[in-house]
């Protein structure tokens, strides 16, 4: 099979650079289960990402650090 790009994953990462990608190039999406294995699928709460620009990347990760660790805490107080 011949490609431009090869990407390995379909998850949003994955699927999002295809989108970007296949009006000039052409792509093919490899994945090592189903198309719908991964993280992406479970995500319901829509998809947080650094989109103000009063928002940061190191401000991105702290936040997800932090309501992790909540909702682990959470997860313990309730046994
Ligand atoms: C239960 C759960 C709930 C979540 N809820 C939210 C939420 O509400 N909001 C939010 O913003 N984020 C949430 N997240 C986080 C979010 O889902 C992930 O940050 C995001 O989906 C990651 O996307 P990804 O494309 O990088 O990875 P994935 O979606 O995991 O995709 C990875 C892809 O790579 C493939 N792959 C892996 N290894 C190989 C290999 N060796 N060879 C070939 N293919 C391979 C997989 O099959 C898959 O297709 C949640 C995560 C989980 C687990």
């Amino acid at each position: 099979m011949k490609c431009d790009v090869a990407i390995i994953g379909s998850g949003l990462a994955g699927l999002s650079v295809a989108l970007h990608l296949a009006e000039k190039k052409n792509v093919v999406v490899v994945s090592k289960g189903e198309l719908l294995d991964g993280a992406s699928n479970w995500a319901q709460g829509g998809i947080a990402a650094v989109l103000d620009s009063g928002d940061s990347h190191d401000q991105h990760i702290d936040d997800t650090l932090i309501a992790s660790s909540s909702s682990m805490a959470a997860k313990r107080s309730n046994g």
